[in-house]
């Protein structure tokens, strides 16, 4: 087993499901102990939770909506109590929808933006009194950031300002050393988005996209977990700033 974290506690927003899900166990299993927060209940958090207890560490999946200050504040102070202090943070959270930017109400704008960019700033606003020199923060972006993609302007929107609060605080960490980076996932395939597809959606979901990714095949979770690692591992001790594209060559 790889323990590059050894020791090291680490925040994963949104962990409960697909890339979260993978970040989560993927860091567990680096020898850290993992903190992650979910919304809803239900069988998947017990089957996480099940999976959590075969790795070594202290592991804790906490009912935290992040778009709420008062549940940030929460968590963080969870951790704070726990742990005493936080080595990473990964802000993976993030919700979307297919709206035509006519019909974009202003609720469901903020339910993205909120979800994806403020809950960053909520979250590492929070716990910065817990993070010191060696922490690193990563959020979870979009390759759509620097594409743009129709129908998700919203969308689009709330992870380009990711890209603007990493570089905002790469500026303004760095000489306490903590570092800011993103990575930004092409399109990922997650258990619970294809269960959802029915054969003839599969088919021309894959026809559409195979011209556009070079590898030819969707990600998968667990390749944005490994680009999470490196980025929270000594191995990237001196990359900051950084918007790490995983996409398989879009
Ligand atoms: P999923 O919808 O599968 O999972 C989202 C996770 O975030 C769930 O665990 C969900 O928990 C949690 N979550 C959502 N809103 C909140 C909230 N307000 N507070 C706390 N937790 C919350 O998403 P994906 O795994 O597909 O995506 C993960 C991240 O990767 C997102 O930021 C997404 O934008 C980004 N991304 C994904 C791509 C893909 O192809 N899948 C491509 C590019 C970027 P719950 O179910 O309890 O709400």
């Amino acid at each position: 087993m790889n323990q590059q974290l050894s020791d090291k506690t680490v925040l994963v927003t949104g962990g409960s499901r697909g890339i979260g899900r993978a970040i989560t166990l993927a860091v567990a299993r680096a020898g850290a102990n993992v903190v992650s927060c979910y919304r809803q209940d239900g069988e998947h958090i017990d089957a996480l939770a099940g999976e959590l207890k075969n790795v070594p560490g202290d592991h804790q999946l906490v009912k935290a909506d992040v778009t709420v200050p008062g549940e940030v504040d929460a968590l963080v102070e969870g951790v704070r109590e726990r742990h005493g202090r936080l080595h990473g943070i990964v802000h993976n959270a993030g919700v979307i929808s297919h709206v035509p930017f006519g019909a974009l109400t202003l609720d469901e704008w903020n339910r993205v933006v909120d979800t994806s960019l403020t809950a960053a700033y909520l979250v590492v606003n929070r716990a910065l009194p817990l993070l010191s020199e060696g922490a690193s923060v990563v959020a979870i972006g979009s390759r759509v950031a620097t594409v743009g993609i129709p129908l998700r302007a919203h969308y689009t929107a709330a992870k380009s300002g990711l890209i603007g609060l990493v570089r905002g605080l790469t500026k303004e960490l760095s000489p306490s050393g903590i570092r800011v980076n993103l990575v930004s996932p092409g399109m990922i395939e997650t258990p619970e988005a294809a269960a959802k597809l029915s054969p003839e959606q599969r088919r021309a979901y894959e026809e559409r996209y195979a011209d556009i990714i070079a590898m030819r095949r969707f990600g998968r979770p667990e390749d944005i977990a490994g680009a999470v690692l490196f980025l929270l591992s000594e191995q990237s001790a001196y990359i900051t700033g950084e918007n790490i594209n995983v996409d398989g060559g879009i």
